[in-house]
């Protein structure tokens, strides 16, 4: 593509026009595959970011007073032509992501069920009423849009991550900036073009890419029209956002880290177990905040739990996310891999037990091969950090309490898994297991219609279900004299 083509596909949207940044900056986008420049964004200054502010501020009075009826059917206009590109859309996350194309179609139909969910919600923000106690007043709650948003999104799921905010943020009536990552920016952008075509007026939705997140993000939170901070990334670079945010008071929703265990008991069925533990911990080669991080085992079912899952571990398709037999994509960089690397190693020098994969492939790619370790000790790093590639750490454990105390023995508490045929011990278990979601007999969350979000350094907030829009709704209260 030359570069005309290039500033139209995938210039900053700002306004409703595709704009090049006002430095003239450009940030090259790669294919993981091969390292090879797929394409280029423009590297927007702090000027960009104002004028994002500005049209999104601009934006808002009208978007706020559209009938929530209005907002609806366009959210749902955005759900149907996401769904009728969907191919399309799931390609460009193939080739800037490297996830497999049968992730990256499942990531397509997640990303746009936000929109049809929202578009539902959007009619049933429900207010209260009621009697003060003293007799002397009414009690009316209201709901109003909470002002201009700032939604920072990462990599690892470029469509879904922005359209679980998106949704409820426009349903909610508010107008929004958002900021992808520098990674897998073109999913953003290409998602751009459909909202205008879906009717979404020009300024509602404004997108910004930049090398300097920081400056441009604290700049944009230090104007006072900006009152919501929506993020989901690493749990360090969301502490030092809600310190900037701290700073104005600005309301912050922050889907964070994980380390999710996964509790497999004697009892369990193998088979479910074995299925459910490839999907916890293979969707989207490993590289998702619901990854399967440290997997407890009783030992009783260990060893034909291991070998198990090594055989399924060592039959998947290697290769870029594109072809389709692949089944495990290339990580998102080099210095993932390299982060894989240093955990691998680290493991096996304190005594983990490597029963496949472990070394990382020759040739051009950011390639990292499915890897079990088996009798990984509670004093490797990775036990305590995000592993975030196809790396399946096995840990042998005895008794319910055991469980329960290692997998929580981590400041993260975003999601976890449960395996056993007992249904009364796997509610026993979920009540004690310090994490946001708890997933039973199965190795999948996620769900549009269900609250999606962390406890402890997991985060703050939720999104989906019916609280996800409340995250971008202020309560008023009205005491009237009646
Ligand atoms: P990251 O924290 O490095 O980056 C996330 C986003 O923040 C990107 O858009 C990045 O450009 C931006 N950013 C980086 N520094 C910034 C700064 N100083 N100010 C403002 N913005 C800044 O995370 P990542 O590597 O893109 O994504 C992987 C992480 O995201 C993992 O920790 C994963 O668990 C987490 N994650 C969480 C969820 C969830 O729902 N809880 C979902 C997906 C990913």
């Amino acid at each position: 593509m030359d570069r005309n083509a290039l500033a139209t596909a995938y210039g900053l949207l700002i306004a409703g026009t595709r704009r090049a940044a006002s430095s003239g900056g450009m940030i090259p986008v790669l294919d993981p595959s091969t390292e090879m420049v797929l394409a280029e964004v423009p590297d927007a200054t702090i000027e960009d970011a104002a004028a994002a502010v500005e049209a999104a501020a601009k934006a808002a009075p009208a978007w706020a007073a559209t009938p929530s009826r209005r907002r609806s059917e366009i959210l749902r206009r955005c759900f149907e032509l996401m769904t009728a590109r969907a191919e399309e859309l799931a390609v460009l996350i193939a080739q800037e992501n490297g996830k497999a194309l049968r992730d990256a179609r499942g990531e397509v139909a997640y990303a746009a069920e936000f929109f049809r969910w929202n578009a539902e919600e959007a009619v049933r923000i429900k207010g209260d009423f009621a009697i003060a106690p003293s007799g002397a007043n009414r009690i009316i709650i209201d709901h109003q849009p909470i002002g201009i948003c700032v939604l920072i999104t990462p990599w690892n799921f470029p469509a879904a991550m922005a359209t679980r905010k998106i949704g409820p943020a426009l349903a909610a009536g508010c107008t929004v900036i958002l900021k992808p990552a520098t990674e897998t920016p073109l999913t953003a952008y290409a998602l751009a073009a459909l909202y205008e075509e879906a009717g979404v007026p020009p300024g509602v939705v404004n997108v910004l890419t930049t090398r300097k997140p920081g400056p441009l993000v604290a700049a944009m939170l230090a104007d006072p029209r900006v009152r919501k901070l929506s993020f989901t990334g690493s749990t360090e670079i969301g502490r030092t956002l809600l310190a900037e945010a701290a700073k104005h008071v600005t309301s912050c929703s922050m889907e964070l880290g994980g380390n999710a265990p996964v509790i497999v008991f004697d009892d369990a069925d193998l088979d479910t177990a074995i299925e459910g533990v490839m999907v916890a911990k293979m969707r989207n080669a490993g590289q998702a905040c619901t990854a399967a991080n440290r997997i407890y085992v009783q030992s009783g079912i260990y060893d034909a739990f291991a070998a198990r899952l090594t055989g399924r571990m060592l039959a998947l398709a290697v290769g870029p996310g594109t072809a389709p037999e692949t089944e495990c994509g290339p990580m998102i960089s080099a210095a993932a891999v390299g982060k894989i690397e240093r955990l691998v190693q680290d493991a096996t020098a304190r005594g983990a037990k490597l029963l496949c994969g472990g070394a990382r492939p020759a040739g051009k790619g950011f390639y990292y091969p499915p890897t079990v370790l088996a009798d990984v000790p509670p004093t490797a790093e990775m036990i305590h950090e995000e592993i975030f590639g196809p790396v399946a750490a096995l840990c042998r454990f005895e008794s319910e309490d055991e469980a329960i105390a290692r997998a929580n023995d981590t400041e993260y508490g975003l999601s976890a898994y449960i395996f056993t045929r007992d249904v009364a011990r796997g509610l026993r278990v979920a009540r004690q297991i310090e994490s946001g979601m708890i997933a039973l007999n199965r190795g999948l969350v996620s769900d549009p219609a269900a609250p999606f979000g962390g406890v402890k350094q997991s985060g703050l907030g939720r999104e989906g279900g019916t609280d996800g829009i409340y995250e971008f709704l202020e309560t008023k209260y009205i005491a009237a004299a009646l």
